[in-house]
């Protein structure tokens, strides 16, 4: 069957994309279709034993969105609201990811319908198994590369490995990212996507941190990235006057006491609604309204919608999250002149370190933090500086900006394997 644009399977963030391209009339519709639609769609139900006997049917997905570039890459997760919409829209934006840092990938995004909370470690195994047992034709080092997103591990991608490798019969540790350490895994993985962020706004506020002004930084999710993009704002003298987690916000015009909210979050009991530390509770809309240099939504999608974004107070959002602003908010903040560093761009730092644990799979050759975090910088930099210099030239947004980049690289592949 053809999936075509009427298909509920287009996701409507994908065809705005495509629709804004059009408008800025650097691509032609023509050029512009290969992009429509998903290149392949993996939609399928597997049973899940449970423990107490009872078999439930699961649903998952995996979309390859676009592989001109390379074997498609990009997460799996587990949730239970999970759809093909979603993981299309998601699978989409891993492609223009992607390209824009320059990574020989595609896009891909995978899905799993089900909340892992209401598991047990087994059923969890069990179901993560399950899933490659489906996929693993399709799947492979120099085909499709998934990693961990919402709610997958580097224990679930432990345990994918291992069933892809009983299969195919030989070690195959550049089949996945995300691994743990000892099977495969990179030094840096778990705090590239905070350090990617990190080296930009390290970049973008050069003159400002060198003429040691105070940068006041709120925080929305205290999470892998949420709190490690914290602690390494704070060591170059930014001010973190606000962090949330789903129970609580916390505040302080003159600057939290991190070290005090990391060891609160190592501890039971650790929702922000119960910390009782020198911070004033205020709820997750007033910390996206507060007046700051820097707003980092590090949670949820969805969050600076068109009913809130007229109150957005910040001078800059950084896109920690996938997609924190919908697009008519984007609208309104670009009248407002908030910059916004987009998610393409700013959430990337994860899949380019996913990028050399998979070089070094191949290579079986390991790296020092080191050299990951150098190599990181350089990757993080470079897409910056281009992203800066054509909204700079064409006066552009930087998502525009960034999405522009993005799509030239695919469709010059597309182009040079003659498919367009
Ligand atoms: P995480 O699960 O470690 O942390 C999520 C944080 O958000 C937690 O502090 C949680 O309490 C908070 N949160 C949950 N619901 C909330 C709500 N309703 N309001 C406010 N806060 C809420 O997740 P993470 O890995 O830090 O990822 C956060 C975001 O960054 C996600 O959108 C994810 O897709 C994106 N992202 C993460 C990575 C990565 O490598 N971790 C890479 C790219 C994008």
């Amino acid at each position: 069957m053809v999936y075509d644009t009427e298909d509920l399977i287009m996701c409507e963030h994908c065809k705005e994309q495509l629709e804004k391209a059009k408008e800025l009339g650097i691509f032609s519709s023509h050029d512009l279709g290969i992009l429509k639609n998903p290149r392949r769609v993996f939609a399928f139900n597997f049973p899940l034993v449970m423990d107490s006997g009872e078999t439930k049917l699961i649903s998952a997905f995996r979309v390859q969105y676009n592989d001109a570039l390379g074997p498609t890459k990009g997460g799996l997760r587990f949730h239970q609201s999970v759809d093909l919409n979603e993981v299309s829209e998601l699978a989409f934006l891993m492609s223009l990811k992607n390209a824009l840092l320059g990574l020989p990938f595609g896009g891909a995004k995978g899905g799993v319908k089900l909340d892992p909370k209401k598991l047990s470690e087994k059923e969890l195994e069990r179901a993560s198994r399950a899933y490659i047992r489906e996929l693993w034709k399709f799947i492979g080092p120099s085909i499709d590369i998934p990693a961990p997103d919402v709610n997958t591990n580097e224990k679930v991608m432990g345990w994918m490995l291992d069933e892809y490798e009983k299969i195919v019969g030989h070690k195959a540790p550049g089949l996945i990212t995300g691994k743990p350490l000892v099977l495969g895994g990179s030094l840096g993985r778990s705090t590239s996507t905070a350090r990617g962020a990190f080296f930009l706004l390290q970049e973008h506020f050069k003159k400002e941190l060198e003429e040691k002004k105070t940068l006041r930084v709120a925080i929305q999710g205290f999470g892998n990235a949420g709190s490690v993009i914290a602690e390494l704002l704070e060591s170059i003298g930014m001010k973190i006057v606000a962090v949330s987690d789903s129970s609580s916000a916390l505040y302080n015009e003159t600057g939290l006491a991190l070290d005090e909210l990391l060891s609160f979050k190592k501890g039971k009991n650790s929702s922000f609604s119960k910390f009782s530390g020198n911070a004033k509770q205020i709820t997750q809309e007033e910390l996206l309204m507060l007046d700051v240099d820097i707003l980092i939504p590090a949670a949820l999608g969805g969050v600076i919608r068109k009913e809130n974004a007229n109150n957005v107070k910040a001078k800059l959002i950084l896109e920690l999250a996938n997609g924190p602003i919908t697009p008519s908010a984007d609208s309104i903040l670009n009248t407002k002149n908030i910059e916004v560093i987009p998610g393409i761009l700013a959430n990337a730092g994860g899949v380019v370190v996913s990028y050399f644990e998979w070089v070094q799979n191949l290579q079986n050759y390991y790296w020092t933090e080191e050299r990951v975090n150098s190599e990181l910088q350089e990757y993080m930099l470079k897409a910056y500086n281009a992203v800066i210099l054509l909204s700079q030239k064409d006066k552009l947004s930087l998502r525009g900006a960034a999405e522009i980049l993005a799509i030239r690289r695919i469709l010059e592949a597309e182009k040079l394997r003659g498919n367009i």
